[in-house]
């Protein structure tokens, strides 16, 4: 397994980071087992908010009151977070579910970069942080890295909800990416 640099300042797991959760729901109603995981979902912030290259500013923005809840949601929205600057950042444990795409959130993890959708500003460096974090995701939960698994496994918001998340990234392109970067 290739190495890969990640930023847990911010993380929430049951153990720590209990400071970058929203009070008013109980965390131990999210966990569940990680052999219930079965997709991984590819987000964007729909913003290209320079404050939130700092993803304290993300969970702030979701704790308190955010587009889908007016109570917050529990934690922040998405398990990695990748910023333009290319640095990921873990910001909840894989054991606990969040809520980022309706019908799927207990069976899924998400990857969110900062990214407004608007203009094909996905920085390389965003980019390659992505195409890491995806593999990386895939080792942990052992599943393969080949073709049909990532058409299988690997998903775009996009496809679940009439939205365009996440933005100006081309799925074919970034499997077939993700294959050739592990052959190297
Ligand atoms: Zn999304």
């Amino acid at each position: 397994m290739k190495k890969i640099k990640i930023n847990k300042d911010f993380l929430f797991d049951g153990e720590r980071g209990f400071e970058f959760i929203n009070k008013k729901y109980n965390s131990d109603n999210y966990l569940r087992d990680i052999n219930l995981i079965r997709e991984l979902i590819i987000h964007c912030s729909a913003t290209d908010s320079i404050s939130f290259e700092n993803p304290i500013n993300l969970i702030k923005y979701d704790i308190n009151s955010n587009h889908i809840s007016r109570k917050g949601c529990p934690f922040a929205t998405y398990h990695f977070y990748i910023n333009k600057a290319g640095e990921i950042f873990q910001l909840i444990g894989i054991n606990y579910y969040t809520w980022h795409c309706k019908g799927h959130n207990q069976y899924s993890l998400a990857i969110c970069i900062n990214h407004s959708g608007k203009y094909n500003n996905v920085t390389p460096q965003q980019y390659k942080s992505l195409i890491d974090t995806i593999i990386y995701v895939f080792s942990i939960l052992n599943w393969e890295t080949d073709k049909e698994t990532l058409e299988s496994k690997l998903h775009f918001h996009r496809e679940f909800a009439n939205k365009l998340c996440p933005g100006k990234i081309d799925k074919e392109l970034l499997i077939k990416e993700i294959l050739n970067y592990e052959k190297k």
